[in-house]
C-alpha cells in the first residue's frame, strides 16, 4: 500500500506507540487519583502538556487543554468565545473552513448570529482588506484556519491576528489542525487567542486533540462534569492518548523532515503536470504560502471518484477533495469558493504526503497515473474538450 492521504489521518509513529505502551499495560491509573500510581499518571500528562506547548510556541503549558479531537477543540473555541460575549452577535470566518467550523457557523447563523464568510481568490488566498472592512464593534469572534485541508494553502495567521487586534475586541480562533507537525508554529508573538490541533494528523493516535487557550482568555467548559484539566474540560484523562500526543509533538519538533516531504511532493506534482495534459494544480504553488506535503490536482473532464477507485486498485490511497466529502458527489465548497470550474473540481484529487513516503512510492504513483487518466479520458463524455487539451500539449 502506498499511503498518500496523510491529511485524512496519519499512521501512529513507532516512537509514539513505544511511548504509549506502558500506559496501555502496567501504568493504568487515573491521574486524578491521590495515590502514587495516580501521581505518576499526572506527571505523564503534564510532560505531554509541555511537549505540546513547546511544539506550537505557547508561552506557558497551562495554556494547553487536552480534548478528544480537532472538531471538539474548534467547537469549544467557537461556542465558548460566543458564550463569554453574549452582547456580540457577529462572527467572521471564511468560505473554505473545515466542516468542524463551517457547519457550526451555519448552525449559529440559524440560531441568529450574523456570519461574514470571507471569500478567497483563485489561488485560495484571502483578501485581508475584506477582513479589515468586515470587523465591527459587535464582532465576537474571528475564526480562520491556518492550513487548508484540501489544498494546503496557508492563511497569514500573524497578519490576521494583528488586524483583528488593531481593529476590534474580537477573539481570534485558529483551526491549526492541518498545520501542526507540518510547518513550524510559534504562537508567542501572535495575537491568536485560541488554537486547535488534533493528534491523528501528526502521527499520534485518533481520539486526542488539544486546544491552546491564551492566558487571560477564559472559556466556559464544553463538557461539564469533574474537575479534570483544571476544571476546563471534564472527563477522565485518556492518558495513553495524551502521552501519544506529547511524544508525537516531541518527534515533530526534533526530527522534522519537511524538506524531504516537500521534495517528494514537488516531484510528484511537477511530473504529473508535465506528463498529463488535463492536470492543473488547485491553490497557490508559492512555497511559503502552502503546506510542504499537499498537492490538490484536478484532472479536467474526468471523474475524481473514478480516479480514486483506480488508484485504490493499484494500491495507492488518496482522497477526492477532503475525505469528509468522499461519500457525497458534490464538488468541494473550497474549490467552488476558488472558482475552479465544475468540470475540473469534479476531477480533483488530493495527494497528501507524510514522513514515511519514499521516492520509490512517488515514482510508482507517477508510473501508474498517466495510464489511469488516459483510460478514464477515453470514456469521458467530454471527449471533444479532452482531445483539444491533449492535442494542445
Ligand atoms: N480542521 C481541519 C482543518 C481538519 O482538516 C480536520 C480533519 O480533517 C479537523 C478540523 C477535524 O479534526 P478531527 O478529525 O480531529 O476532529
Amino acid at each position: 500500500m502506498i499511503y498518500l492521504d496523510n491529511n485524512a489521518t496519519t499512521r501512529v509513529a513507532p516512537e509514539v506507540a513505544a511511548a504509549m505502551q506502558p500506559y496501555l499495560t502496567e501504568l493504568f491509573g487515573n491521574p486524578s487519583s491521590a495515590h502514587a500510581l495516580g501521581r505518576k499518571m499526572k506527571e505523564a500528562v503534564e510532560k505531554s502538556r509541555d511537549q505540546v506547548a513547546n511544539l506550537i510556541g505557547a508561552a506557558n503549558s497551562s495554556e494547553i487543554v487536552f480534548t478528544s479531537c480537532g472538531s471538539e477543540s474548534d467547537n469549544w473555541s467557537i461556542r465558548g468565545a460566543l458564550a463569554t460575549q453574549p452582547d456580540k452577535r457577529h462572527i467572521i470566518t471564511t468560505q473554505v473552513e473545515h466542516e468542524a467550523v463551517k457547519n457550526l457557523c451555519e448552525l449559529l447563523a440559524k440560531e441568529g448570529y450574523e456570519v461574514t464568510w470571507l471569500g478567497v481568490d483563485e489561488r485560495g488566498e484571502l483578501d485581508l482588506d475584506e477582513l479589515r472592512r468586515s470587523l465591527r464593534p459587535d464582532t465576537a469572534l474571528v475564526t480562520v484556519m491556518l492550513a487548508n485541508n484540501e489544498t494546503g494553502v496557508l492563511f497569514p495567521m500573524k497578519e490576521i491576528g494583528d488586524i483583528v487586534r488593531e481593529r476590534s475586541a474580537a477573539l481570534f480562533h485558529v483551526d491549526g489542525v492541518q498545520a501542526v507537525g507540518k510547518i513550524p508554529i510559534n504562537l508567542t508573538d501572535t495575537n491568536v487567542d485560541l488554537f486547535a490541533l488534533s493528534g491523528h494528523k501528526l502521527h499520534a493516535p485518533q481520539g486526542i486533540g488539544a486546544l491552546y487557550v491564551r492566558t487571560g482568555v477564559t472559556l466556559p467548559p464544553f463538557i461539564i462534569g469533574g474537575a479534570q484539566e483544571h476544571g476546563r474540560r471534564a472527563g477522565t484523562s485518556p492518558v495513553p492518548n495524551i502521552v501519544g500526543l506529547g511524544a508525537a509533538c516531541e518527534l515533530a519538533r526534533q526530527s522534522d523532515n519537511h524538506d524531504e516531504i516537500c521534495f517528494l511532493r514537488d516531484r510528484l506534482e511537477s511530473q504529473i503536470l508535465s506528463t498529463i495534459p488535463n492536470a492543473r494544480v488547485n491553490g497557490t504553488r508559492e512555497a511559503t504560502k502552502r503546506l510542504p506535503n499537499t498537492s490538490n490536482i484536478s484532472f479536467e473532464y474526468v471523474e475524481g471518484q473514478n480516479i480514486l477507485a483506480h488508484l485504490d486498485k493499484a494500491g495507492i490511497c488518496v482522497s477526492t477533495g477532503s475525505a469528509c466529502h468522499s461519500s457525497t458527489k458534490q464538488s468541494s465548497p473550497t474549490l467552488r469558493a476558488m472558482n475552479v470550474p465544475y468540470t475540473a473540481a469534479q476531477g480533483s484529487i488530493r495527494f497528501s504526503l507524510g514522513r514515511y513516503n519514499t521516492l520509490e512510492e512517488i515514482d510508482y504513483t507517477l508510473g501508474a497515473l498517466p495510464g489511469i487518466i488516459a483510460d478514464l479520458a477515453a470514456m469521458s463524455p467530454y471527449d471533444k474538450e479532452l482531445q483539444a487539451l491533449f492535442a494542445s500539449r
